[in-house]
């Protein structure tokens, strides 16, 4: 087998009200050319104005990738013609990017690697181009939004590395919510490179570069693919097919194929835009941005397991998604024991959120305040754990709050002492055998004998009451 080298270009849209170089509305819209200003469509006189809240989310990822961040934000023009980019260039950051040289550890199989970035660099995407049998549509809604690229060493070595790179990268942009990473509105998209050496080898192989790859399970695909593909000529001695090549990865197939060579490579022939004034990034922008970064994934969890004795799996899968995350918070800040909130978000509401792809946790009815209320119900002894079950299960089904499913099924614990006593002295006048038995040793007999009392109670007995009035009148 040989060592797999896969260097990943990282680009995703930002949120923020309007575009980065123009006060069109960014957003999602199904019909096309809504959100569009005149500059989007490369009008002549068109000036653009540079979105402050953008540059400020993307000095705050290079801060938190550990990267240098340059004296100056500049911008600089990638000539190219295409009938999306009307401008005739799209504007990047080429000579100064916002962030270079950072490195981030994750945690990989139990395992810690370290990545290294490139750097990460602020830039426009171009429009989007939609083509039917005798037309094509350009659709300038994407022209001029914000994208963050980030680009990697080539440091990565399998595809769950780069999977769990690129998971935990999507969790920083949600919990800074600089972006919703959402596949399905397309905001993400990354070029993967790779190439195979030999174990013992100090140069890399030859990179073969999969563009516009546009989902996580479809970027897994394409490396799995490709270090097959590559691995298989090597073997074969006909390593010299390996070229530096584009491809694309088809998702019918789930293989790539070739889109153009190396020798085709087009010179960009960048500058730095002269009509956007260099802007000095201070040292109290800096401060400022870095007191305003949020609590992050990992430190969540770690808040988690300190305060409040979550086990690390537990806090873990609370912080993988951040609404999830903030599901379990609220519960908590509503008063729910931390404990129970996240045994009831663990099980039964994740498994839920679980059923479908299609779904998150705040499209579940259940809403932390239920939770809350749940939990509440059970810690004041109002119905014992098992009916808090059967509680969960009827409140999707009925979409009521525990209280009204408590009240609806007359479900609450009895607390008349005398009723609990009078049956557990039925039970006992009924039992005479199960009794003797008890006292002969068969101590799972007692058991039986509090499943008699709550059965006549229809379950609304409290278990533990009933055991211990049963243990008194036994003796
Ligand atoms: P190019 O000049 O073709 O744009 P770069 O050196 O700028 O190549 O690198 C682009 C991306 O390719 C980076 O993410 C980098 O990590 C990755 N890369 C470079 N060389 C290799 C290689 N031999 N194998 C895999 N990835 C590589
Ligand atoms: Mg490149």
């Amino acid at each position: 087998m040989y060592k797999a080298v896969i260097g990943l270009e990282f680009h995703c849209e930002m949120k923020s009200h309007t575009k980065v170089f123009s006060n069109a509305i960014n957003g999602f819209s199904k019909l096309s050319n809504q959100l569009v200003a005149p500059l989007d469509m490369g009008f002549p006189g068109t000036l653009p104005v540079v979105n402050k809240t953008c540059v400020k989310k993307a000095i705050e990822m290079a801060m938190i990738l550990n990267c240098k961040i340059p004296e100056y934000m500049e911008f600089d023009r990638k000539n190219y013609f295409y009938p999306d980019l009307p401008k005739g260039y799209q504007l990047t950051q080429f000579f100064n990017p916002v962030g270079v040289d950072g490195k981030v550890v994750i945690e990989v199989n139990g395992k810690e690697k370290e990545v290294l970035i490139h750097d990460i660099h602020l830039e426009e995407d171009s429009a989007s181009l939609d083509h039917y049998y005798d037309t094509s549509n350009i659709d300038y809604n994407r022209s001029g939004v914000p994208l963050l690229e980030l680009v990697t060493e080539p440091c990565l070595n399998s595809a769950d590395e780069a999977i769990e790179f690129l998971e935990y990268i999507k969790r920083i942009y949600e919990y800074t919510d600089i972006s919703d990473c959402d596949t399905k509105k397309g905001q993400i998209r990354a070029d993967v490179n790779v190439s195979i050496m030999d174990n013992d080898s100090k140069e890399l192989g030859t990179k073969v570069e999969v563009k516009n790859v546009n989902s996580f399970d479809s970027i897994r695909k394409t490396i799995e693919y490709e270090i097959e593909r590559q691995s298989k000529l090597k073997s074969e001695g006909r390593y010299d097919e390996v070229v530096q090549e584009t491809r694309r990865f088809d998702d019918e197939t789930g293989t790539t194929i070739h889109m153009r060579s190396k020798a085709d490579a087009i010179d960009y022939k960048y500058f730095t835009d002269p009509n956007i004034p260099k802007y000095k990034i201070t040292n109290e922008l800096l401060e400022e941005i870095k007191k305003n970064i949020p609590m992050l994934a990992h430190e969540r969890k770690n808040k988690y397991i300190s305060e409040y004795n979550l086990s690390e799996y537990d806090a873990k899968v609370l912080v993988k998604n951040k609404k999830v995350s903030d599901y379990f918070e609220e519960c908590v800040r509503l008063g729910a024991d931390a404990k129970s909130a996240c045994n009831w978000i663990t099980t039964k509401v994740l498994a839920e959120v679980n059923k479908s792809d299609e779904i998150t946790i705040d499209d579940v009815f259940i809403r932390p305040s239920m939770i809350a209320e749940l939990i509440k119900l059970i810690a004041d002894k109002k119905i014992t754990n098992n009916q808090g079950k059967e509680v969960f299960t009827k409140m999707l089904e009925e979409h009521l709050t525990p209280v009204e499913i408590v009240k609806k099924y007359n479900m609450e614990i009895l607390e008349d002492d005398n009723l609990v006593n009078s049956l557990v002295d039925e039970v006992l006048s009924e039992n005479e055998k199960a009794i003797e038995d008890y006292k002969n040793g068969r101590t799972n007999m007692l058991d039986y004998l509090v499943g008699q009392v709550m059965k006549k109670s229809r379950g609304k007995a409290n278990p533990v009451d009933a055991k211990n009035k049963l243990l008194e009148k036994i003796k």
